[in-house]
């Protein structure tokens, strides 16, 4: 008996699979019996990364055993529906809802990202001792989304939500993180500190004035400081170039 499957992975999987597995039909041997989410995992796609899978046109979940000539097609995530799957009921998302309040910890690989993070005003944990077994209990017990290019610590059952970070260079990665979880809209540039990720409040130029280099000064007037460290900051032009990379993207212009 041939045990021999089919897979198809639909969307941006490039840094997951190789170029021939990308958006193709594709064989794949059934060595032994085992569930859809372990098969999926054995071939370098984190369960994160799967939120649709039908097999011979029903919809599963990751339990679903895998069984000789089955023909599997994977989505990711997405806000909408794609149009093969609209006759498809009942349609089981794998995923876990996205969380209500956008909340996130990263490895220790995403340091930039995470001070980017804070500066839109998102709550983003970050340290660079933290490890694996470390980042995935904070975000199972603290239900923040796992942010890491390490496609193994996302394979670990205690994590439900993450995203495997594909940019490699730190602005792209922001924009990547805020086109994949709508984040556009719900930023609050200057509220959370990019270097302790403490709360910062807005506080007057006289206050802080004898902590200011002369340019800043000279150029600048509306100042917040964080509530922990006290680390004070202005809109920059640091800031305003990256604001501009934001309008770009969400205009489609990147
Ligand atoms: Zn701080």
């Amino acid at each position: 008996m041939s045990k021999k499957i089919s897979l198809h992975f639909h969307g941006e999987f490039d840094k997951l699979l190789p170029p021939d597995q990308r958006n193709v039909d594709f064989n794949h041997e059934l060595k032994e019996t085992r569930s859809v989410k372990d098969l999926i995992e054995s071939i370098g796609v984190p369960h994160t990364e799967i939120d649709i899978i039908i097999v011979n046109d029903e919809s599963v979940n990751f339990e679903y055993l895998v069984k000789p000539n089955d023909r599997i097609q994977l989505y990711p995530t997405s806000r909408q529906t794609k149009a093969e799957l609209i006759n498809i009921s009942p349609l089981i998302h794998c995923q876990p809802e996205p969380l209500t309040v956008p909340r996130f910890v990263l490895d220790v690989h995403l340091g930039k990202l995470a001070a980017y993070l804070r500066m839109l005003g998102f709550d983003s944990l970050y340290r660079n001792d933290y490890d694996d077994p470390t980042l995935a209990t904070i975000s199972a017990n603290e239900q923040r989304t796992l942010l890491t290019c390490d496609r193994q610590l996302l394979m670990r059952k205690q994590v439900s939500h993450g995203y495997f970070v594909r940019a490699r260079q730190p602005q792209q990665q922001l924009l990547e993180v805020l086109s994949r979880f709508y984040l556009f809209e719900l930023k609050k540039p200057f509220t959370r500190c990019m270097h302790c990720n403490g709360i910062t409040q807005a506080v007057s130029k006289q206050e802080i004035e004898t902590q200011l280099l002369p340019a800043t000064k000279k150029h600048y007037n509306k100042f917040f400081q964080c509530i922990s460290c006290k680390k004070i900051y202005w809109e920059g032009s640091h800031y305003l170039k990256m604001q501009a990379e934001i309008n770009k993207l969400k205009a489609g212009e990147i």
